[in-house]
């Protein structure tokens, strides 16, 4: 394995995050947040919303499709991470990493950015972001809301 390259200072440049490798049922998602769009998959036979991406419904197997959602959330539980060797996740040490309910219901598994890590708490409302890291996909991050 070789080494990567260092700065003068022996500073390794920053790695960027891993990026998602697209399969028939996740690349309408990631492509969407690569637009600055978060869809969720709505369920056409009982209505219901649901993510991540699957080929049916999980609660009743009917078909779905992906729709607008409205960027909106809640931050339902989080944790500060403070240690972690592997990188990229190093080099963005203190990260938040939360559980946010979407306004439609889907309950997601996110970082939540543009604040200190001190100031995120339960309850808090916050707004889908998206940072590229691949030409086809970005992930979605969440913010505090204004
Ligand atoms: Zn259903």
């Amino acid at each position: 394995m070789s080494e990567e390259p260092r700065s003068a200072s022996g500073e390794r440049p920053p790695k960027p995050r891993p990026a998602p490798i697209l399969d028939p049922e996740s690349a309408p998602y990631w492509s969407a947040a690569h637009e600055g769009r978060l869809v969720v998959q709505h369920c056409q036979r009982c209505a219901t919303h649901q993510l991540y991406p699957r080929d049916r419904c999980l609660s009743c197997r009917g078909p779905v499709e992906w729709v607008e959602a409205s960027g909106g959330g809640t931050v339902y539980s989080f944790t500060v991470i403070r240690q972690n060797h592997t990188r990229p996740f190093r080099d963005q040490l203190p990260y938040v990493v939360a559980l946010v309910d979407l306004e439609e219901g889907p309950r997601v598994m996110t970082n939540i950015v543009g604040c200190e890590p001190e100031d995120v708490h339960i309850d808090m409302r916050v707004h889908a972001s998206f940072e590229a890291v691949s030409d086809q996909a970005s992930i979605v991050l969440f913010a505090p809301n204004p």
